[in-house]
């Protein structure tokens, strides 16, 4: 199916598919998009702490509070392990900034549980917002935004790290 099994997210094909899909009615909807790259922060010491079934019911979790915060026409998947991706219209940057930094607040201030144990995560976010008239692909689109969430990783984690895509940028 088009599910990830193990979040009921969407998965990395249904992303794929989402994304292509997307960047080919941008020509003539003319609809200004996010693209959200989101990553745990330090998730391996979670396996390596308390196992590996305990870091798939943090997955869970972490899935369940995406699922909760984004709105009805925005697209959450599963990109692949501890990486998760969110497909967002909008109509101005700022709401970029407001999601982007609610999901990451959400994510630092809740208790993850698992069994009697209970612990905290956080995450880095790179997210783009690219305007309606920028001339940008979807892989151009996807590696910018993985280059911020690169940057988010070495300035400390825990943050988020926006560009915004203009036309002629
Ligand atoms: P960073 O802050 O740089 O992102 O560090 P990290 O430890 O999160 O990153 P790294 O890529 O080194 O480790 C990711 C870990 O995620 C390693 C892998 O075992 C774990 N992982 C990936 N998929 C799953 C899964 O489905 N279940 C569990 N339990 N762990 C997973
Ligand atoms: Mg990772
Ligand atoms: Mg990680």
């Amino acid at each position: 199916g088009m599910e990830d099994y193990l979040t009921n997210l969407m998965n990395r094909t249904s992303f794929d598919n989402y994304l292509t899909e997307t960047f080919q009615l941008r020509s003539f909807q003319k609809q200004a998009l996010a693209i959200l790259f989101l990553d745990i922060d330090f998730f391996k010491r979670i396996n390596d702490t308390y196992g590996h079934l305990c870091g798939d019911e943090i997955l869970r979790q972490f899935a369940d509070i995406l699922a909760k915060h984004v709105r009805e026409h925005d697209f959450v998947a599963r990109y692949g392990g501890e990486e998760f991706v969110i497909i967002a219209p909008m109509e101005r940057p700022e709401q970029l900034e407001q999601l982007s930094e609610r999901l990451r607040q959400e994510v630092e201030a809740n208790s993850f549980q698992f069994g009697a144990q209970e612990m905290r995560i956080t995450v880095s976010i790179g997210a783009v917002y690219i305007d309606q008239s920028a001339s940008i692909d979807q892989h151009q689109a996807i590696d910018r935004a993985d280059k911020l969430l690169y940057l988010a990783k070495t300035e400390g984690r825990n943050r988020v790290k926006i560009e915004c895509v203009n036309q002629g940028t």
